[in-house]
């Protein structure tokens, strides 16, 4: 680990003032940014502890009912707080399927949003192909070892995925990310908060240098009955998602009136999935109706060497938390890509 200075910030000016220098990192939970400090990934000069702020850990209902979720509230307190159970359960959901219970104490909600894409190459330095730690040395993972990496929305430079499971439900809830800058704060959309990789991989997020997150906040909740967060993963808790799939929705009986789904583990960002959203939109649940939504969203796939399948893995995710949301029992799910099998294989 490189040596680096670290300054202690009282409140949200301090800390952006402190910031406003090459080289300098705000720290919260640490559990990523220690790491890549720790395996020579990263490199800051100056470390900016904004752990005192207690304007940053708050969470408290907004006035046209929705809720503002402070950056430095850890996600096991977010995951447990009244107000996020029974309001947000998607969210609920997804903060709980992530890392430990360690791990979660912790974290920041913050921190969660700004923890690197997860690929082996990135985090070894002992490759030297990476254009995400050493931008235009090549990407190693293309032809390498490429199981867990992106099928949409990838690019020539970068095939990683973005590991976060909170910023997947985020992502279907249509969240907004405050950030304060040194001259002005302004709001990013949780859809443009993360980036496709295009040219610029080792750009992960549009946070612009030496700003601050300084909130998550939800819209007043609208889709809080019928939700459900999948996660499909090697192992049984503290792996990274191979797929995951977050789902709400409003529903007339059986009839979808209005989907919104996200799916992790499969691109650089939570990837919306909107064809899939306007395929059920007005239909009603049946096998036929998800399994052509789920087609229609990962049309446009294009998976790696080792990863082909996630494309059918996607499917059946999206189509297993869609039935879960709505309250349908999960008995059989066949006839994706001409395949047959049952939804406990998903
Ligand atoms: Fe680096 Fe991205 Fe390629 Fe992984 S996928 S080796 S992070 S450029």
């Amino acid at each position: 680990m490189d040596a680096f200075s670290l300054q202690r910030a009282d409140d949200i000016d301090a800390a952006i003032a402190a910031a406003q220098q090459p080289g300098a990192a705000f720290i919260g939970g640490g559990t990523n940014l220690l790491d890549l400090m720790k395996g020579g990934v990263a490199h800051p000069l100056k470390l900016i502890d904004i752990t005192r702020i207690a304007a940053l850990g708050n969470i408290e209902t907004l006035p046209d009912g929705g809720l503002r979720i402070g950056a430095l509230v850890r996600n096991s307190d977010a995951a447990n707080h009244a107000l996020v159970r029974t309001r947000y359960p998607l969210l609920t959901q997804a903060l709980l399927a992530g890392a430990s219970p360690q791990l979660r104490n912790m974290a920041t909600v913050g921190g969660n949003l700004m923890q690197r894409t997860r690929c082996a190459y990135f985090y070894d330095t002992a490759f030297a192909q990476c254009n995400k730690r050493a931008p235009g040395s090549g990407c190693a993972a293309r032809e390498g070892f490429n199981r867990m990496h992106a099928i949409l929305g990838a690019s020539a430079q970068c095939v990683a995925v973005n590991p976060s499971d909170m910023s997947v439900a985020l992502a279907a809830l249509d969240a907004t990310v405050q950030v304060r800058g040194p001259r002005s704060a302004r709001a990013i959309p949780i859809a443009q908060f993360h980036r496709l990789p295009a040219d610029r991989p080792d750009q992960d997020t549009t946070l612009a240098p030496g700003e601050l997150i300084t909130s998550v906040d939800l819209p007043p909740p609208a889709f809080s009955d019928h939700t459900h967060y999948l996660k499909l993963r090697d192992r049984a808790s503290y792996a990274f998602a191979l797929v995951s799939a977050a789902v709400a929705l409003q529903l007339d009986g059986q009839r979808v009136r209005a989907a919104r789904i996200a799916l992790g583990g499969v691109a650089h960002k939570p990837w919306r999935a909107s064809r899939a959203e306007q395929h059920l939109a007005g239909h009603t649940l049946d096998a036929a109706t998800l399994r052509s939504a789920a087609a229609a969203e990962l049309a446009q796939a294009q998976p790696l060497s080792g990863n082909t399948f996630k494309v059918e893995l996607a499917q059946r995710a999206i189509v297993r938390a869609t039935m879960l949301a709505a309250g349908s029992p999960v008995t059989h799910i066949s006839g994706i890509n001409g395949t047959s099998g049952t939804g406990e294989r998903a």
